[in-house]
């Protein structure tokens, strides 16, 4: 089918050539997309028939966002501990009561895969609501060989029943279970030796991520997952220096992972190696600001050591219920000293990059993917300023189909 969408008023996108913001704003400029595919951008493109019409109403067209770090397979919520959390209680005071990710893996491994899919499916459908055309997701909430698997079980099954693309990702390191805490050695050897090949024999998943925090996995059991995942054909991410420099930023730069998450206490020569290796920085303001922490990370540290940033949710029901890009880039833009055009570009192409999706998603350009928005906006900066207000879409295009 062609599609063509017409009276635009504005198309605004990364451009990966110039490594620049391209405003487009000549006037009858139209995009031509062939099924899922934008085939041509120009002035008065041809007519045709058989085309289906899009009109943008002279709205701003952006790519959709790019989700590149989410959890969103949980079986309930935890509302329950906010209650706790309003009343003074810290994440770790509820923690060692056996709330926090306890709670999750408990209430995920006692759920079937139809109710943790009957579950998750708003929660899917409610990203493309917010402009999100493409999630990672992370299993990690199991942790047990068939708990795991389940888990990306259902991330198939939400990818095959939504429009949404949900990119999978093994996280059997999300955390010890309790019943490894006296030996952790023994889960490590369960995950390399008996999670990652299953994970890739009935390919699950395309990445493999790891927790490597002291405290966690330390740096030498997350580079043994790690490097499995890799011989097994799973792509490396890690979560990195979260809560203190324990060496995953280097870590990710030695292995040339895909990226290093949150990165909050990663220090400068660490960053340097990473964007020397190409390793993406992905920073994750939405838990900073959920957990009411004040100190967010300096997106000007990874700037200046030459590294690229994605900016993503993190969304999981313990540390952060954010599924909004546009508030993400908000927080971003304020707290983490990211200024608009590189907040724009981390929430559309570079997470692409971090997917290893960036030849087909995140830009508005002959070639790649009509998964565009139309804002009925004027200006990029309305985008975080009006960050919760979702009537801004004139439509949301998925694969070149209009889903609102
Ligand atoms: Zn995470």
């Amino acid at each position: 089918m062609i599609s063509k969408i017409i009276n635009i008023g504005k198309i605004v996108t990364w451009d990966n050539v110039l490594d620049d913001l391209s405003v487009c704003n000549q006037s009858n400029l139209e995009i031509m997309i062939q099924d899922n595919e934008i085939i041509e951008i120009g002035e008065n493109l041809e007519n045709n028939k058989d085309q289906n019409i899009i009109d943008a109403e002279n709205g701003l067209i952006t790519p959709g966002f790019v989700d590149c770090h989410t959890h969103p397979i949980f079986f309930g919520d935890r509302s329950h501990e906010f209650k706790l959390r309003s009343e003074g209680k810290t994440y770790q005071d509820i923690a060692k009561t056996g709330g926090g990710i306890k709670y999750s893996i408990k209430r995920l491994r006692e759920a079937t895969k139809e109710q943790i899919f009957e579950e998750a499916l708003p929660r899917i459908k409610s990203f493309l609501k917010k402009g999100t055309t493409t999630i990672e997701a992370k299993s990690g909430y199991g942790l047990t060989l068939n708990d795991e698997i389940k888990s990306l079980e259902v991330i198939k099954m939400l990818n095959d029943n939504s429009n949404l693309d949900i990119i999978p990702t093994f996280m059997g390191a999300h955390d010890f279970p309790m019943e490894y805490h006296e030996n952790k050695n023994a889960y490590v050897d369960l995950i390399c030796n008996e999670m990652i090949p299953r994970v890739a024999e009935y390919k699950l998943a395309k990445f493999c991520d790891v927790f490597c925090e002291i405290g966690y996995f330390s740096v030498k059991q997350s580079e043994r997952i790690l490097k499995t995942g890799m011989d097994y054909g799973l792509l490396p991410r890690l979560h990195a220096d979260e809560f203190a420099d324990s060496g995953a930023a280097q870590l990710a730069a030695d292995i040339r992972a895909c990226s290093a998450d949150h990165l909050m206490h990663s220090n400068k020569d660490a960053l340097k190696a990473m964007a020397d290796n190409n390793v993406v920085s992905v920073i994750l303001p939405g838990t900073t600001f959920f957990l009411g922490k004040k100190e967010y990370v300096n997106a000007e540290n990874i700037i200046n050591s030459g590294g690229e940033i994605a900016i993503a949710s993190d969304y999981n029901p313990g540390s952060c219920t954010i599924q909004s890009m546009p508030m993400i880039m908000f927080l971003s833009n304020l707290y983490c000293k990211l200024p608009l055009e590189q907040g724009f570009k981390a929430s559309t192409y570079n997470p692409a990059k971090a997917l290893k999706l960036d030849q087909n998603i995140g830009l508005v350009k002959k070639g790649y993917i009509a998964d565009l928005l139309i804002w009925n906006i004027k200006e990029l900066s309305e985008i975080p300023y009006m960050f919760n207000n979702e009537d801004r879409f004139v439509k949301v295009i998925k694969n070149g189909n209009v889903i609102n």
